[in-house]
């Protein structure tokens, strides 16, 4: 029985230490999934070749451009829409590799004049094109009417072109910017603000004062400087002037996962 015992009680111990060191091969007990991930993973859908084509071609802005400052309005809700817009999901600023490097000659050109740049929209998905134009369908809905469009009918913004069917800025080459003090952070006097959709914008228009024409030109100079065209009605929107991809509408989202 003496010696049973002894087995038994040897047994049990060599039992007891295999299970130990089992246990101890067991990989760490993961944590639980957080619920927004999982919220995440059900709303946006996996990586596709619409969400990543070209995106090995681009960079985001701050990576360029250390002291740009940005204030992403299609990811806000304060734009003429009054929502955050599809595609936009992280507040960052994306051009491809040759539109950024121009403007980061534009950046060093005007910092030692005291100015930083300011950024309201780069790259933009096709898909933030789709939701202007679903957004256009509804007369009834006019909710920044008066600080984006009070002169226009909801119908002129598309037919006046200030909102087309296509965006050169979805082809990664475009920005829409505005200068800053270096030494206060405020914004440069433009005489208007950024997409207000009227004469007002024009670059050259007759209801601004001389000191805003002023500083117009300066950012336009600047641009036109380093390879990049204006357009007239719009103050702030300025395309690589030789782009590297003229053809091509690209719909991957405003994300910084990519970079
Ligand atoms: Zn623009």
């Amino acid at each position: 029985m003496y010696g049973t015992s002894t087995w038994n009680t040897a047994w049990l111990l060599v039992f007891i230490l295999l299970s130990a060191a089992s246990c101890r091969r067991q990989p760490p007990m993961q944590p639980p999934t957080p619920v927004t991930d999982t919220v995440a993973a059900v709303a946006t859908p996996a990586p596709s070749a619409r969400d990543t084509a070209g995106v090995s071609d681009f960079c985001l802005l701050t990576d360029t451009i250390p002291d740009i400052l940005l204030d992403m309005r299609y990811y806000s809700d304060y734009n003429f829409v009054g929502t955050r817009i599809d595609g936009y999901e992280e507040p960052v600023a994306i051009l491809t590799k040759k539109a950024a490097s121009a403007l980061r000659k534009v950046s060093d050109d005007l910092r030692p004049q005291g100015f930083r740049l300011k950024i309201y929209d780069a790259y933009r998905p096709q898909r933030a094109v789709a939701h202007f134009r679903r957004w256009g369908q509804d007369p009834n809905d006019t909710l920044m009417r008066a600080d984006f469009y009070p002169g226009l009918a909801k119908q002129q913004i598309f037919s006046r072109g200030f909102v087309a069917r296509k965006s050169g800025h979805s082809r990664g080459s475009t920005v829409d910017l505005t200068l800053v003090y270096a030494a206060t952070g405020e914004e440069v006097d433009m005489g208007g603000p950024f997409d207000f959709f009227g004469e007002r914008s024009h670059t050259f228009s007759e209801q601004i004062t001389e000191q805003q024409r002023q500083n117009r030109l300066l950012l336009r100079n600047a641009m036109l400087r380093r390879g990049f065209k204006p357009v007239q009605g719009e103050w702030w929107h300025f395309t690589l002037h030789n782009e590297p991809f003229p053809d091509t509408y690209f719909d991957f989202p405003v994300s910084k996962r990519h970079f």
